[in-house]
């Protein structure tokens, strides 16, 4: 094939721009390191979580959401403040969420993805109306998941490569892009061995059989982030914003999100900028039935688990669970340890504790209606939470506070826990349930948002007595820092065009995805409103897609 553009990576974003540029009928090269299994990347194994704004979703649960209110959350928790770096990502904002407002629902719907009816509130915030985090709830699950979401572009994609639009070379791993005169002109590489049989997620073999060269007009970026490069994250660590970088830090993405195409790019002349800006998670548990080396799992967790650092004391509102990720991160590494301990009752894990990840939710994941409908009323956690429990090495179930405490002490990395501080902060947090108000701030929370319909059919406990056994047993579980999104990038414009350092574009390249910062550079800024990195894939893919549909 003679292609017209090279897209690196068939991730969601790399199979966006694919499919705007195959409607557009140009020919499209798509090269990935890994096997055909993995078609999709990250996004497979997602739950689909999109940030939508106004939806019919949110007006039929009363949620009178807008473009402003979703604007004023999105640049409240961006805080977006370096002049050079956050020129695009700023733009981008506005952009993104206007068309989370606007166009971003019926072009996904026109491609067959459907939402659930219920809206989850993701990121609830750091309690400033101007600050961080979602006024209202925007979470829309989609039906299906991660699959699903893959599914819709995947499908027209493979429709052009059986047209001869679109070829594959899987195994191929772009290592330069070839500059001359000042542009990109193509990429070489290395094939790595064949592994047909691999399934999907498996860390894949780099051993090189052989090596490439391909030529375009253009060349798409869309190679994901770097969070499952340890290193990476450790280097640009932002210690002083959020202490000292974890010793002990768990992979929540598979291995092929190697971060080497930024250096790559940066190489033949690329900015990338925000480095420091990550989205990592305080709720991870280690997956105990792994696909991916250090494989690990995020609890989605409501509101009303009681939250502890390392040493037994809870953490300072409002660092609730959902409410404000990098918050909380910074008030766990201020103990001076990097995990933290949920204590909960068996009716909190029930109705409260969700596993964020497709192949953890099988009843959405499979559209089962029947299924999700029993495994989420039901009595009983659903079937993976409960498994988590039974076999998880982060798990303490225990009928009395002693023994969940003897229970935490044996998988502390740091200090043993006291049971009498515990049970003294319990004790005085179950004494404040004793009216319809008090001065918990947390109990205030959940109170909350059980005004809010969504939230109290599905999410939110009634709140109870955390020490009453009629909820029990108790359940502590050691929280782990999990790495997952990478929100700095290669810098570049609303036509999704990769700049230099000085800001002028560089000819033939082109960014997408988690590579871009999801547009940009950063277009999260600081912090992420959630349910917006799948959306942000597709807004940048499409751009790029449509920028160069327009231009070649
Ligand atoms: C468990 C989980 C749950 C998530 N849930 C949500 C959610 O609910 N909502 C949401 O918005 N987001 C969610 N996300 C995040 C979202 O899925 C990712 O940010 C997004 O899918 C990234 O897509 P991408 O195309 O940019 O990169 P990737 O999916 O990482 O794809 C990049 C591709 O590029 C290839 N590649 C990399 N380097 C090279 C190279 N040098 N040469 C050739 N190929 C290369 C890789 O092999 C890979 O196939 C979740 C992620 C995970 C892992």
């Amino acid at each position: 094939m003679n292609p017209d553009v090279i897209v690196v990576g068939s991730g969601l974003a790399g199979l966006v721009a694919t499919h705007e540029l195959a409607k557009a009928g140009k020919k499209v090269l798509v090269l990935d390191q890994e096997n055909r299994n993995n078609l999709g990347g990250q996004a497979f194994w997602s739950l689909g979580g999109l940030f939508l704004v106004d939806s019919p979703e949110q007006r039929r649960l009363g949620i009178k959401d807008s473009y402003e209110l979703a604007l004023q959350d999105w640049l409240g928790s961006a805080a977006f403040d370096r002049e050079r770096e956050d020129t695009w990502p700023r733009r981008w904002a506005q952009a993104y969420v206007e068309w989370a407002a606007g166009g971003k629902r019926q072009y996904l719907h026109d491609l067959g993805l459907r939402v659930l009816p219920l809206v989850g509130w993701a990121e609830r915030g750091d309690g400033r109306a101007d600050g961080h985090g979602n006024s209202v709830p925007r979470f829309h699950l989609t039906w299906g998941t991660g699959p699903e979401v893959v599914r819709v572009f995947a499908e027209p994609v493979l429709g052009a490569e059986q047209r001869g639009l679109v070829e594959f070379g899987f195994r191929h791993r772009v290592d330069e892009l070839v500059v001359e005169d000042g542009a990109v002109v193509g990429v070489r590489g290395a094939v790595l061995e064949p592994c047909d049989d691999l399934e999907r997620g498996k860390a894949s073999s780099r051993e090189v059989v052989g090596e490439f060269e391909h030529r375009a007009a253009a060349v798409v970026v869309a190679s994901g982030g770097v969070g499952h490069n340890h290193e990476l994250i450790r280097k640009y660590w932002p210690t002083e914003r959020l202490g000292k970088c974890p010793e002990t830090l768990i992979s929540g993405v598979p291995a092929h999100v190697d971060g080497r195409m930024l250096g790559i790019s940066e190489t033949a002349g690329a900015s990338v900028v925000n480095r420091d800006r990550m989205w990592n998670y305080t709720e991870g548990i280690v997956n105990w039935d792994p696909i991916w080396p250090d494989h690990a799992i995020r609890i989605l967790a409501g509101p009303s688990s009681l939250w502890f650092d390392a040493t037994g004391r809870r953490l300072p509102a409002p660092n609730y669970p959902s409410f404000d990720t990098n918050g909380s991160l910074k008030a766990i590494l201020a103990s001076g340890y990097d995990y933290s301990w949920l204590v909960l009752t068996q009716t909190i894990i029930e109705k409260e504790f969700a596993l964020s990840g497709s192949e953890q939710n099988p009843d959405i994941t499979s559209k089962d209606v029947k299924l999700a409908l029993r495994s989420r009323l039901a009595k009983g956690a659903p079937g993976p939470v409960e498994a988590f429990k039974q076999h998880g090495v982060d798990f303490v179930v225990a009928s009395t506070l002693r023994e969940l405490v003897d229970g935490m002490n044996r998988i502390a990395r740091g200090p043993a826990v006291d049971h009498d501080v515990l049970e003294k902060q319990i004790v005085a947090r179950d004494r404040e349930l004793g009216n319809k108000y008090g001065k918990d701030l947390q109990l205030a929370a959940v109170e909350h948002a059980r005004r809010y319909v969504g939230d109290r059919i599905t999410r939110v406990a009634k709140p109870h007595r955390i020490l009453d056994p009629a909820h029990g047993p108790l359940i502590a579980v050691r929280l782990n820092i999990l790495t997952r999104k990478t929100l700095g990038g290669l810098e570049t414009n609303l036509d999704s065009q990769v700049v230099r350092p000085d800001g002028s574009v560089l000819p033939g390249l082109y960014a997408a995805g988690e590579v871009a910062g999801f547009g940009g550079g950063g277009v999260h800024g600081y912090n992420a409103l959630e349910g917006t990195f799948l959306g942000g894939c597709v807004f940048s893919g499409r751009a790029a897609g449509l920028a160069l549909a327009r231009s070649l």
